[in-house]
């Protein structure tokens, strides 16, 4: 069977012990087939990683940094770190993803790029990288997303791209997702579809794990400088898809002492009946490509999530992480609306730090663990606030 390997990194087959693979219409079946046997001679090439990396730092503007949050730790007991992927261009992670995968759709000659988004974060970081490398791009967006939020479908076409409101379904993430598919259907040999977060199938889990683990990187040099060791006790993130806890943990995973705590979110409460702690509650089952946890009903279909923060509210999960979860090497603690809401002010009256309200939920989890006061907790803070300011003001706790 599949999941004999004994690390929690993909198989050649393109498997997390008994997640992952590649369940795709036999229509995409030679669109995913090539990019499977492309993507690590691509992004391990010289060329590639040099032009990746100036991008990178000089577009982006990495190293993101590795913030002391004095006041934050006296709170919580010990040493704790933020790392700051807020102060990237566009205000999240999304953009080291964004800037690799149409890199990588130019070095495998494609003009036109595709991508579904939920909140908008990652079609504003993908319309971003088009402008910049003059490739087409066309986003799908629920139509229900596109009116909540108005100001990143206005930054897309502003960018040049192009914004398709999807009608069917909740009209929201995963309907999006199935619209940009069918798209690629109809598309398969000029267009590059590149997917948000570390789902889809094999290889993308794989792939945006790895155009992420910058951010892990980055940690374990830093720590260096200011502790004088490469590895945290702790490292702590939220989970979408999860692609940001992805590369939070890609250079650690491996070892034991660091402890691993991925926050998801509970919505009203895990057993309210609106939530997406997809961990708590998902069986394992087929969604966009992927066998992994999905949240549905006794017939199998598929139940609507709901959070409070549209970059959350997905009823899957990252193969990987569900394997994480599974095994055990991950803790995973479900934060709901009102702690995430609460932990965000807390945030920014401690720090100065106006978090995404997905980021919140991985502050939201640091009032659930013990830590001893010399435990050196590394939190990331996937993005900036600035897209949920009326969530905060309607919300104040
Ligand atoms: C999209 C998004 C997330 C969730 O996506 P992951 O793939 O789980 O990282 C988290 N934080 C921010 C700021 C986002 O924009």
């Amino acid at each position: 069977m599949e999941g004999q390997d004994n690390n929690y990194r993909v198989s050649p087959e393109g498997y997390y012990g008994t997640f992952g693979g590649a369940y795709v219409p036999e229509i995409l079946h030679r669109c995913v087939e090539e990019l499977r046997e492309s993507y690590l001679r691509v992004i391990e090439s010289e060329a590639f990683m040099q032009e990746f990396s100036t991008l990178l730092r000089d577009y982006a503007g990495r190293p993101s940094p590795l913030y002391h949050a004095a006041r934050m730790s006296e709170r919580y007991g010990c040493r704790l770190y933020l790392k700051r992927e807020d102060l990237n261009h566009t205000g999240s992670h999304k953009i080291n993803n964004a800037l690799g995968q149409v890199l990588l759709a130019r070095h495998m000659g494609r003009r036109r790029v595709i991508a579904e988004t939920g909140a908008g974060q990652h079609g504003v970081a993908v319309a971003t990288v088009c402008a910049l490398m003059g490739m087409e791009c066309m986003i799908y967006m629920g139509r229900t997303d596109t009116e909540r939020q108005r100001a990143n479908v206005e930054k897309i076409r502003m960018l040049g791209g192009e914004v398709t409101p999807v009608e069917s379904g909740n009209m929201t993430l995963k309907d999006a997702t199935n619209e940009a598919i069918r798209d690629w259907c109809r598309h398969p040999s000029d267009t590059y579809y590149v997917i948000g977060s570390t789902v889809g199938p094999h290889p993308y889990p794989d792939l945006v794990a790895r155009l992420q683990s910058v951010i892990g990187r980055e940690i374990s040099w830093q720590l260096q400088e200011h502790e004088g060791r490469d590895r945290p006790d702790c490292l702590m993130a939220c989970v979408g898809g999860g692609s940001n806890a992805a590369g939070t943990i890609y250079p650690f995973v491996d070892d034991e002492r660091v402890r691993i705590v991925l926050a998801e979110a509970a919505g009203c409460g895990v057993e309210s009946g609106r939530s997406a702690a997809t961990l708590h509650l998902g069986l394992p089952g087929i969604i966009h490509g992927a066998r992994t946890l999905v949240m549905q009903d006794n017939d199998g279909q598929i139940e609507e999530p709901y959070s409070i923060s549209a970059g959350l509210d997905y009823p899957g999960i990252g193969p990987m992480h569900a394997n994480l979860f599974a095994r055990g090497r991950a803790e995973v603690v479900a934060v709901t609306d009102r702690e995430a809401v609460e932990a965000a002010y807390e945030l920014t009256r401690l720090e100065g730090i106006i978090p995404a309200l997905e980021s919140a939920h991985a502050l939201g989890a640091l009032g659930r663990l013990r830590f001893g006061p010399d435990e050196l907790v590394v939190l990331t803070v996937s993005g900036r606030g600035d897209k949920d300011m009326e969530t905060y003001l309607s919300a104040k706790p």
